[in-house]
């Protein structure tokens, strides 16, 4: 099955050594040790990037967020350090940004989703200074908390463009903001605005109300369907843009003392133009088996994929057990029969202390593990979320231990 054109091959390849990528490499390792796997990974860090938000927040150290890639890589996977730039799934083959052709008989497309830096004029040139802070990478996530910690009333402004992984992310920081502004008797002194590119505060519906709630609480206006364009950093000014119903675009500007973003989000370059993409440049799979509608012995799981919920780690926590069983069956020639529904989940932190964790499946039905009321805020899931959540990443989930409690459907009125 190999192409004979590569330089070398392995049974199993896994482009992408992230969230996704470790946690299959060591599950397939723990259940089949004999496996000859391979993962593809340019970067020498691993980031726990859910912790991201608490460290914008001034509450988490950024050191405490990563792991050198060498240390999380399973025993027994080969770690190839490099970044795949073709792909040729005719040829049972990848590209590699050092020359070389990698053959195999399975693939795994963990390469996660590719921060747009570049779609926003002047964001680039801007970002890190004047204000203008980002959660959404390890390069700029300190300086969120600079900026808020410097903050001494104004504007502060967060955006948010569709779609993105971790949908819940740009609003968890501006409702931090709001709390640490009102904990420095700033509140009369400060104004607080969310602009989201997309149509509703949150995709499932039912999770609206309590978090419009949670906004009027804090003061955060929220202005929908307006989408950063253009970020003047000397001149502190923000450009949005807005469409009406008839498709006539305007623009208006918004000035502001701090500026959050959220980066636009799409499918890396190299696989929205090989033949693996489908709607959107994702990789096209089936949404319960996360096999690839074409190339059977192609998978796909994470930010990088087609399936069709909120692009999370708690997705992928959920996703990698059906990837591991179903591509182990493929590889044996027999029937796929795990099937993933859809799960995702997002702690919503609502200030210092508090949190809701919005879980949901396919077509949002609310789907909580604990029987806890999905859409109250507790301190206990701040606990969750700030202590046991990473420990369990680390020690259970990267290491391929699929300890899990099911979620289920529950009443939501
Ligand atoms: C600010 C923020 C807050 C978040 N909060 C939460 C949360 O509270 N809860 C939650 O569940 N999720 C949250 N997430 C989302 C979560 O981190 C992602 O959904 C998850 O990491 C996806 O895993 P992945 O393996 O698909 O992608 P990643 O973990 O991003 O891994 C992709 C890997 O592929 C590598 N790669 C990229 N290009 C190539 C290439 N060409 N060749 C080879 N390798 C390549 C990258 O270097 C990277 O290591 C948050 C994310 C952010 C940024």
């Amino acid at each position: 099955m190999q192409t004979e054109s590569a330089d070398r091959c392995h049974q199993v390849v896994i482009i992408g050594g992230g969230s996704a990528g470790i946690t299959v490499a060591a599950s397939l390792l723990r259940r089949r040790p004999e496996l000859d796997v391979a993962i593809v990974e340019p970067s020498s860090q691993h980031y726990y990037q859910p912790a991201f938000t608490l460290v914008g927040g001034g509450t988490y150290a950024l050191d405490n967020t990563r792991r050198a890639i060498r240390d999380v890589v399973p025993k027994g996977a080969t770690l190839i350090q490099a970044a795949v730039t073709a792909l040729a799934p005719d040829d049972n083959a990848v590209q590699l940004d050092d020359g070389q052709r990698l053959g195999y008989s399975q693939l795994v497309m963990v390469p996660g989703i590719k921060l747009d830096w570049g779609r926003v004029d002047g964001l680039a040139a801007t970002l890190g200074k004047n204000g203008v802070c980002s959660n959404y990478s390890p390069g700029t996530v300190r300086y969120t908390w600079q900026c808020l910690d410097a903050f001494s009333g104004g504007n502060a402004i967060f955006t948010q463009p569709p779609p993105l992984k971790c949908a819940g992310a740009p609003q968890k920081i501006a409702y931090l903001a709001a709390d640490h502004v009102k904990r420095k008797g700033l509140g009369d002194k400060s104004t607080l605005k969310f602009y989201s590119g997309g149509g509703a505060l949150f995709s499932v519906p039912a999770f609206v109300p309590p978090l419009e709630r949670v906004a009027r609480r804090h003061g955060v206006e929220v202005i929908l369907s307006h989408d950063l364009v253009a970020v003047d950093g000397e001149r502190k000014v923000a450009t949005f843009e807005m469409q009406n119903a008839e498709g006539e675009k305007t623009r208006v500007e918004q000035d502001f003392d701090l500026l959050h973003v959220t980066p636009h989000q799409c499918a890396p370059d190299f696989i929205a133009q090989s033949p693996l993409a489908g709607a959107g440049g994702w990789v096209e799979v089936d949404k319960a088996t996360t096999q690839h509608v074409r190339y059977p012995n192609v998978f796909s799981l994470g930010d990088a994929s087609s399936l069709p919920t909120s692009k999370t780690l708690a997705a992928v926590r959920k996703q990698a057990p059906v990837t591991v069983k179903n591509l182990l069956a493929n590889i044996d020639g027999k029937a796929l029969t795990a099937q993933y529904d859809g799960y995702t989940s997002c702690p919503l932190v609502t200030d210092y202390g508090r949190v809701m964790i919005a879980e949901f499946i396919y077509d949002g039905v609310v789907t909580p593990t604990l029987p806890l009321d999905p859409f109250k805020e507790t301190r206990f899931y701040w606990w969750v979320k700030k202590h046991f959540l990473p420990a369990f990443y680390w020690k259970q989930m990267l290491t391929g231990r699929e300890w899990d409690i099911a979620h289920k459907p529950r009443k939501t009125s």
